[in-house]
């Protein structure tokens, strides 16, 4: 396997496992008594198939199980892909290999439950836990670009369960097309590959997310030019959100999102540049959870099962984790 070596002291066989299934990586986490006894990220390999993906998971998840040192209460799973009631996957933009694939049988092996919820809107639920925020819009930026929205306390879940896709508010009706059809969606402007292509015409030679958050770190001037693109775009689809649920915290994460470290503070200058007098705008603030919010977000899942993800007041299950 590719990725960090996994951490691990021995487990006990009451435990749950949390799982992000996202673009680039899987990572897992192995909890014990409320502690962790195991963590791993593993990369998907490159130009490997939906079979060979599939066979890597089932190994890690029987890695961590192992780990435990008996079966899992319970397995959290953050997922990028929409994944179906009978846990296939019904779509996955960037891999669509799986489409029609079973996302649930690499876990079968587990002996464990097993529970699927989107890794964006996970990600919100375990930032408004650990920030303590009833009210809270939470941005994760890597690959593609998802939100989780917590209102009142509880997650805003919409009339069918999926509501809060940030990624799909248009913020610039003229610009490039979104892999779900429309123009300018913020996905489509500031997800990894936009914002490396953004850096790339800007800058004038080809460059790469981990390049652009080095220019970032050294204030490069076309490094700052494509921060101040994706602050501009970001802010523009918060200014929408401030009006609709009127957040007191923004949270943004993501793997690009965690590692572009101004940007939070570049948003909320932006955002403050356009606010209506006599309106409050929320605080704008890197993810607590940096860029592992998905995964603690399926272990409060895999803790918790879906209570959570149906609606119940995040604060009345415990204390914040
Ligand atoms: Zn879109």
């Amino acid at each position: 396997m590719t990725g960090t070596r996994p951490r691990t002291r021995p487990g006990t066989a009451d435990g749950v496992l949390a799982v992000d299934v996202g673009g680039t990586k899987l990572a897992l986490r192995a909890v014990a008594a409320g502690a962790a006894v195991y963590e791993r990220t593993v990369l998907w390999p490159v130009g490997g198939d939906a079979g060979g993906e599939s066979e890597l998971l089932e190994a890690s998840v029987a890695e961590a199980v192992g780990a435990l040192g008996g079966a899992p209460v319970r397995i959290g799973v953050a997922a990028a892909p929409n994944v179906g009631a009978d846990g296939s996957v019904v779509s996955w933009p960037n891999r669509p290999d799986w489409v029609g694939r079973s996302l649930s049988a690499p876990f079968a092996g587990s002996g464990a439950e097993v529970l699927f919820g989107d890794d964006a809107t996970l990600a919100g639920l375990a930032e408004a836990r650990s920030t303590g925020s009833r009210d809270l819009v939470y941005l994760g930026i890597g690959t593609g670009v998802g939100g989780g929205l917590v209102s009142g306390g509880r997650l805003l879940t919409g009339a069918w369960g999926t509501a809060g896709e940030l990624g799909h508010l248009v913020v610039d009706p003229q610009g490039p097309r979104c892999r779900c059809g429309t123009r300018g969606c913020l996905q489509a402007v500031v997800s990894a590959e936009a914002l490396a292509a953004h850096a790339t015409a800007t800058r004038g030679l080809p460059t790469t997310t981990a390049e652009l958050v080095a220019g970032v770190d050294r204030a490069e001037p076309w490094a700052e030019r494509t921060l101040d693109h994706a602050a501009d775009s970001i802010a523009r689809a918060l200014r929408v959100l401030v009006e609709l649920v009127q957040p007191a915290h923004v949270r943004i994460g993501g793997g690009l999102g965690a590692a572009l470290a101004p940007l939070p503070r570049r948003v909320a200058r932006r955002l403050s540049a356009t606010a209506r007098p006599g309106r409050p705008l929320p605080e704008v603030g890197p993810a607590v959870h940096g860029a592992h919010s998905s995964l603690a977000g399926a272990a409060l899942l895999a803790a918790h099962g879906t209570s959570l993800l149906g609606g119940a007041d995040l604060f009345h299950e415990g204390s914040p984790s």
